[in-house]
């Protein structure tokens, strides 16, 4: 661990609040409300109206980078004198993910809060959070929250209602950043669900980025917020604890206010370091083909020496589990490969995406080709959904599925069923909107 690493996480034990007890239990109200004055690291608001980044640390409790990144953004905002200058336009809005896992220093405490997004949960949450608010309007004392035994549905909820309230404050579009780390050596890079407006932020950002991602792994942050229609990034930062990783994540935050015009373009490179060379030899867009899922019970364990990217041949010897070796599944470049101990995902292979692909599909999707879906073989339409079509066997095979995506659309089972979903053009479900 650097130096700059371990000052990092005791600054960032210091700055969260005692940790509540682990589970919602009949104290869950007074955490929730100890939660929420523990969430907020800063919010910097212009004069002239513009959109509102909110940018969210430590959704998972080991990376406090995120965190301390955020902590230095805001404070160069508010500082007297030029910098204070800095943001002429719209809101920067700064959050803090997993609050108690943050101060245990661990990933998460019951479940990990980066795979917890999906539509149900966040429509209870969201309609208890409209119910204690209709209640607290009426003068009758709060109910405790209704969520279930887990320490992250008590995160969620308290991080859900301050977005909510910051979102009904934004005075132009909403964009969300969602800063992590990884356990093994990294470059900076991005992940996305591939829509349009993702992929520019991400372009202007000068990282690498990763598409697909929401394909591979259910309830991702990010995803919750796309599928809102809002611009959303999530973005690694490096090492966990790599003297590098906070000023990664620093120029991440300065460069997405950049791309959004919130900032001059000049005030990225006045604030910040550059991102550390490596980022511009890697491919600018690559796409998740493959995820090694794990379970406690395989003890799963990496080779040493593997960082993200490391290119990898198929059948080479990367890791190994209780029945034996386990080799790369094709070639590639490994993402993410798993070095701690919490976790479900061994490692991820990633291919280059060639640039041609991503201008043909920018072509297809303007013209609304996603009507051309259904003459795919095996693709039919939804009998109940607009924006998804209904996937038969026959689909599932790597030149439709790469047609799919260039069409616009990524695929995931719906209970037992195959479905196709239009990243682009969302039909918003309003139980899921935190504006309502
Ligand atoms: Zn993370």
């Amino acid at each position: 661990m650097s130096r700059a690493g371990a000052a990092g996480g005791a600054a960032a034990r210091q700055a969260v609040e005692p940790p509540s007890p682990g589970t919602a239990t009949a104290s869950g109200a007074a955490a929730f409300r100890e939660s929420a004055a523990a969430r907020r690291i800063g919010t910097c608001r212009a004069l002239e109206p513009g959109p509102m980044l909110i940018c969210i640390g430590s959704l998972h409790g080991n990376e406090p980078a995120g965190t301390l990144a955020l902590e230095r953004v805001i404070a160069s905002l508010q500082s007297p004198g030029a910098s204070r200058r800095a943001l002429f336009r719209g809101d920067v809005v700064a959050l803090r993910g997993n609050i108690r896992a943050l101060a245990r220093d661990v990933r998460f405490m019951d479940e990990d809060m980066n795979r917890v997004w999906g539509r149900a949960r966040v429509a209870k949450l969201l309609a208890t959070i409209r119910e204690t608010e209709k209640r607290r309007q009426a003068g009758s004392p709060p109910l405790p929250p209704d969520l279930g035994p887990t320490a992250e549905a008590l995160e969620q909820l308290s991080l859900l209602t301050e977005v909510r309230a910051e979102v009904r404050r934004a005075r132009g579009p909403v964009c969300v950043l969602d800063l992590h780390t990884t356990s093994s050596e990294s470059v900076p890079f991005s992940t996305l669900t591939d829509t349009l407006q993702n992929r520019k932020l991400a372009v202007m950002l000068g990282l690498p980025a990763v598409l697909g991602i929401e394909e591979a792994l259910r309830g991702l942050m990010p995803h919750y917020f796309d599928r809102l229609g809002w611009p959303s990034l999530g973005v690694e930062g490096g090492r966990h604890r790599a003297a590098g990783s906070v000023p990664a994540l620093e120029r991440v935050t300065w460069a997405t206010m950049a791309a959004l015009n919130m900032v001059p373009a000049g005030e990225v490179a006045k604030a910040t370091a550059p991102f550390p060379e490596g980022c511009d030899r890697l491919p600018r867009f690559m796409e998740v083909r493959y995820r090694h899922s794990i379970k406690p019970s395989d003890e799963f364990k990496m080779e040493p020496g593997y960082d993200n990217f490391t290119p990898v041949k198929r059948g080479q010897p990367i890791a190994g589990d209780r029945n034996g070796v386990v080799r790369a599944p094709m070639s590639g470049r490994l993402l993410m490969p798993l070095y701690q101990r919490l976790g479900e995902d061994g490692f991820f292979v990633v291919r280059p995406v060639k640039p041609i692909w991503l201008t043909f599909s920018r072509i297809l999707r303007n013209a609304g080709a996603h009507r051309l879906a259904t003459w795919l073989p095996g693709v039919r339409r939804h009998p109940d959904r607009t924006d998804a079509a209904l996937l038969a066997p026959v689909a599932r095979t790597r030149p439709i599925m790469g047609a799919l995506h260039l069409l616009g659309y990524h695929a995931r089972l719906d209970g037992d069923q195959a479905i196709a979903i239009r990243r682009e053009g969302l039909v918003p479900d309003p139980r899921l909107n935190p504006l309502n």
